[in-house]
């Protein structure tokens, strides 16, 4: 039985090369491919600046530190997300809430925010940060979340994980006109990768200074920087408490060969998704709904059922089949670690309900189309033997 995973990573000669050559060279660790890489980034997402780390966890975290979340500060984000956009804030020793879903692009709610935010600062409770993640690659309504942050004064970092490529209005996810910071994940599910890896884009070179610095311990070998004189070309000054969040030349090398394709995993991806609305019509289940605002980068392809038993029987019998569907995602204050910190069930309605019948099924460029049958047959005698 050959088995479809729900995502994976497509490498070819080049991406093989390119990282054979940074094994020839004199440079493993953060070197000139970083720099091209980043180089790439920017160019790629319109953003002025791209900085490499070692994951997209390590990215969101010093570009909360960068922007001076410490104890006492809340930062929200959406609960329909992987656990690493909220715990970003516990690293930095903040505190965390989430904003319930909007039930139709299933990204944080623009109405929940607004409220959220009225009720918060009448409490003098409002948030340092918000994170908005573009789930599944769709983006969020930015210049809507862009114009509460003028008005309540906090600062935004655009989750884009799922997003590499994803558009909103003409303009490329990452390029930062409605934030002060973009996240991307380079993890192999995503839509290009470097085994692990992540970056932060933006346009304020204050920030990037920063990140930079926080990506390498905290270290600076600009004497313009230095709290006193340099001593000589050896000389360094830990001037922050970093870490070591670098990525390494051997991966940046396969980042920007990836990148040279993202054109065409896009444009495949859009095709796969296509086939997936087509095939699909007539089977009752929920199809991915589109925000004309934008383009989605279709990271992932969600679909509901009607019920939770309906979704344990679907995902069940097509996991039997060899079907590898996932659920994207148990939503973030369910987890243990979040109920211990107060949050329960029934806190975000939305989130939850979703959460109970979503099924993503396989999405990446190399899905065939004989897989596709097979998976949108067997989607069709799960949902019909359970109704
Ligand atoms: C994958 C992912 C991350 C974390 O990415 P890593 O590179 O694995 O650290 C963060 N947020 C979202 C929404 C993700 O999907």
């Amino acid at each position: 039985m050959k088995v479809i995973p729900y995502g994976t990573q497509e490498i070819d000669q080049k991406d093989i090369d390119a990282v054979v050559e940074v094994l020839h060279s004199s440079w493993l660790t953060q070197g000139p491919a970083i720099e091209r890489f980043e180089a790439a980034l920017a160019e790629s997402t319109h953003s002025s600046r791209a900085v490499a780390v070692s994951n997209a966890t390590a990215a969101l975290h010093i570009t909360c530190l960068a922007m001076g979340l410490g104890p006492g500060d809340l930062l929200w984000t959406s609960p329909n997300t992987f656990v690493a956009s909220a715990n970003c804030a516990l690293y930095c020793g903040a505190s965390v809430d989430f904003v319930d879903i909007d039930p139709r692009t299933y990204n944080m709610s623009v109405e929940a925010l607004e409220k959220k935010l009225k009720d918060a600062a009448t409490t003098g409770r409002l948030p340092k940060i918000v994170i908005p993640v573009h789930f599944s690659g769709q983006p969020c309504d930015m210049a809507a979340i862009h114009r509460l942050s003028q008005e309540y004064g906090f600062r935004i970092i655009e989750d884009a994980a799922h997003a590499l490529g994803a558009r909103y209005r003409e303009q490329p996810v990452g390029c930062c006109e409605y934030s002060d910071a973009t996240i991307l994940s380079f993890h192999p599910v995503k839509i290009i990768t470097t085994g692990e890896g992540g970056a932060v884009l933006t346009r304020d070179a204050e920030l990037a200074d920063r990140i930079r610095i926080l990506r390498s311990h905290g270290i600076t070998r600009d004497p313009s920087r230095m709290k006193w004189t340099s001593e000589g070309d050896w000389y360094y000054h830990q001037i922050e408490l970093g870490f070591n969040y670098r990525m390494t030349d051997l991966q940046a090398a396969l980042g920007a060969s990836q990148l040279t394709r993202l054109e065409d995993f896009l444009h495949r991806r859009r095709e796969r998704v296509e086939r997936y609305q087509e095939m699909l019509k007539g089977t009752g289940v929920v199809l991915p709904f589109q925000a004309d605002y934008g383009e989605s980068a279709w990271h992932l392809y969600v679909i509901q059922v009607s019920c939770a038993e309906e979704r344990k029987h679907v995902f069940d019998r097509m996991r039997e089949a060899g079907i590898l569907v996932n659920v994207h995602y148990i939503p973030v204050h369910l987890q243990p670690y979040y109920r211990d910190l107060g949050f329960s069930p029934g806190d975000f309605p939305e989130a939850e309900s979703y959460y109970s019948r979503a099924i993503s099924l396989p999405m990446f460029p190399g899905l065939t189309i004989e897989d596709q049958s097979r998976v949108v047959e067997k989607l069709r005698s799960a949902v019909l033997a359970r109704t």
